[in-house]
């Protein structure tokens, strides 16, 4: 399992580079933006850690680039005590989660092992329901053949509610996977979100798929 390291200061790679060998990742390092973009477009890693002050490219640049390109190695930011707004901008950005510096190695450890995991349980290449589907690999989302348009956070929330079809998914573990288990709502954000999600699945069609558990979250059914 390969990690990239993306980090400016040697001390602290060096350190994590050790520790991580130590538990038998292989690991790669880059010392500023552009060239943690460049590796990470150019190898497949398991997961990126990923500094925000960087020379060259800062790490929110460089989470929002390789987004945008339609690469979903999973992301953990270190973000300097304190930075709430950092931490917010990272989720933002399309990063998994985040370590506020200076951070234990066994949390880091245990994040690695939390962020992978939940990588894996939603990781079917192909998940649909009634005409409805999301391919992914390409990172696609069609329906009826047709491709719908969606930002990260409402491919995320649909990702989750597709990999739980039927099932009433709560809002918790709706915002956990959209926004970080951090992340309070302070402006009905779930709601905006999934209302957005929902017309543009639902567009000219008389059933939508989203329908809301009161007092619960969301079930996504036929
Ligand atoms: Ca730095």
């Amino acid at each position: 399992m390969a990690i990239l390291i993306v980090e400016d200061e040697k001390k602290l790679v060096d350190i994590l580079k050790r520790a991580l060998k130590a538990e038998r990742y292989s690991v790669d390092a880059a010392y500023d933006g552009e060239e943690g973009l460049a590796k990470a477009i150019k190898n497949n890693y398991s997961l990126i850690i990923l500094d925000i002050l960087l020379p060259k490219k800062d790490g929110f640049a460089v989470c929002r680039e390789l987004r945008a390109r339609h690469i979903h190695t999973p992301i953990i930011m270190l973000t300097a005590r304190g930075g709430t707004d950092d931490r917010v901008a990272g989720l933002d950005a399309g990063a998994d989660d985040y370590l506020i510096k200076p951070f234990g190695i066994t949390e880091l450890f245990a994040r690695i092992r939390a962020v992978l995991r939940r990588r894996k349980t939603t990781d079917a290449t192909i998940a649909k329901i009634a005409d409805l589907l999301m391919d992914k690999r390409k990172h696609e989302v069609t329906r009826a053949g047709k491709v719908v348009i969606l930002t990260p956070k409402e491919y995320k929330l649909l990702d989750v509610l597709l990999s739980n079809p039927g099932e009433a998914v709560t809002r918790r573990k709706l915002i956990d996977h959209a926004w970080g288990p951090e992340f309070k709502e302070a402006n009905n954000e779930l709601n905006v979100h999934i209302n957005y999600l929902r017309t543009k699945i639902g567009k000219g069609r008389k059933k939508p798929l989203i329908y809301t558990v009161r007092g619960v979250g969301f079930v996504l059914k036929e």
